[in-house]
């Protein structure tokens, strides 16, 4: 984006965080969900939400390690606030694997009648040995979750966060400005199913199958909710794209 054009869309920007939320639009964003939901451990231990584990499909190993990818989140398509995304299976998992280069790429993948996972695009290469750190679990504890609707205010900060990062990586005082990081848990990755989420990557993922934009799922945060570090980097994010029409997950890790 030129310099120029910068300084006349930031003279144009309205003066609320609201009015600059409303900006991402599903057109500017799409999302599977418009409703955001944080995610937090079911003391009870009823939902029918996991996170952790291993996966629940059949075949849902690393092609590289031979052995079951890491499950992030475990959800339950029939629940009702995920029933309009109209997944085919009873169960909607976010794996990746952070133990080989599968991680590296976008890694996409669907789950058939049968389910059976069908990886539809994987990175491939050699194990590592020493990544990502120590006596590193192959998988995380399963704990059971609830969606949580976030805070209303922390929605429009997040979609208002979104656009200003997105329109002014040049930054012209932006920050400053909207005091857009006033909320530290704004600019650092946190859980979230549905609606705009703070992303490092705001690049578009287009599914496989049908070329379409696919739609923001998840994000994955680097702590677990019984407090495992996934990657011991709080500043990764394992962010989980849509595409209902095709059926197809595209997971992706992003970094600052
Ligand atoms: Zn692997
Ligand atoms: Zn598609």
């Amino acid at each position: 984006m030129g310099f120029v054009r910068s300084l006349i869309q930031l003279a144009k920007l309205p003066k609320s965080r609201a009015a600059i939320a409303q900006r991402v639009t599903p057109d500017y964003f799409p999302r599977a969900l418009e409703t955001a939901y944080g995610i937090a451990l079911d003391n009870a231990g009823s939902s029918a939400h996991q996170m952790g584990g291993k996966p629940s499909w059949k075949n849902a190993d690393c092609p590289n390690c031979q052995k079951p990818l890491q499950r992030f989140l475990s959800l339950d398509a029939s629940a009702p606030e995920l029933v309009s995304l109209g997944w085919s299976a009873p169960r909607l998992e976010l794996l990746l694997c952070w133990e080989c280069p599968l991680g590296q790429d976008t890694f996409t993948y669907r789950v058939n009648a049968a389910n059976e996972l069908e990886i539809l695009h994987a990175q491939r290469g050699e194990p590592e040995t020493d990544f990502p750190y120590e006596n590193y679990p192959r998988w995380f504890a399963e704990a059971r979750v609830n969606l949580e609707p976030l805070d209303s205010e922390l929605d429009i900060d997040l979609r208002a966060h979104f656009y200003l990062g997105k329109e002014f990586e040049d930054g012209l005082g932006v920050d400053e400005r909207f005091d857009i990081h006033r909320h530290m848990k704004i600019s650092t990755p946190r859980h979230q199913v549905g609606g705009v989420p703070f992303l490092f990557d705001w690049s578009e993922t287009l599914c496989p199958c049908c070329g379409n934009r696919m739609e923001f799922l998840a994000t994955v945060a680097d702590r677990t909710v019984v407090g495992e570090a996934i990657v011991d980097n709080d500043y990764v994010q394992s962010v989980a794209y849509l595409c209902r029409r095709c059926q197809v997950v595209s997971m992706r890790q992003e970094c600052d």
